[in-house]
């Protein structure tokens, strides 16, 4: 399903050009218009599913896979040193765009970008942590 108003829609089903790295059935990758480092790129379905918690199993497995075959080619081509895989779902999680996407991100050893994904350790109170730990199980 696409939706009329989503540039992603657009994006993915080729409606609007990009600079699409690779394509299938299910999915486009493309250079992200920003990118955070040379080669940063985005794994985008072009069905539309606005994110994690709307997506198809099927189709997110699928999406971990392109992501693989990407990176493993693109680290040749770019001579990376790494990778980040970046997923954000909803505002507060610092989504703009409102259909799945997923960041490929190089990473460059020499770089001066550590901080691009990172935080500060927090501290653990062992009660809290158990008590959350229960709250979350699923059996
Ligand atoms: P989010 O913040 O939703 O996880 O990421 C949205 C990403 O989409 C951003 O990195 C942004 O640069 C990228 N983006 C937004 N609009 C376009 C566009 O029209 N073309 C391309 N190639 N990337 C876009
Ligand atoms: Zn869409």
């Amino acid at each position: 399903m696409k939706q009329d108003n989503c540039i992603f829609c657009k994006l993915a089903n080729g409606d609007i050009p990009t600079n699409t790295i690779f394509e299938d059935e299910d999915v486009r990758v493309f250079l992200d218009a920003g990118p955070a480092t040379k080669g940063h790129a985005l794994v985008v379905p072009k069905n539309h599913y606005a994110d994690i918690y709307e997506i198809e199993p099927d189709v997110l497995a699928k999406v971990a896979k392109v992501a693989q075959k990407v990176i493993r080619h693109a680290t040749k081509v770019l001579g990376c040193d790494g990778y980040n895989l970046v997923q954000n779902n909803g505002e507060a999680a610092g989504q703009t765009v409102f259909h799945f996407h997923m960041h490929l991100i190089p990473r460059y050893k020499d770089m001066d970008n550590r901080n691009l994904i990172s935080w500060t350790p927090g501290e653990v109170d062992e009660g809290e942590a158990k008590a959350l730990c229960e709250s979350l199980k699923i059996e």
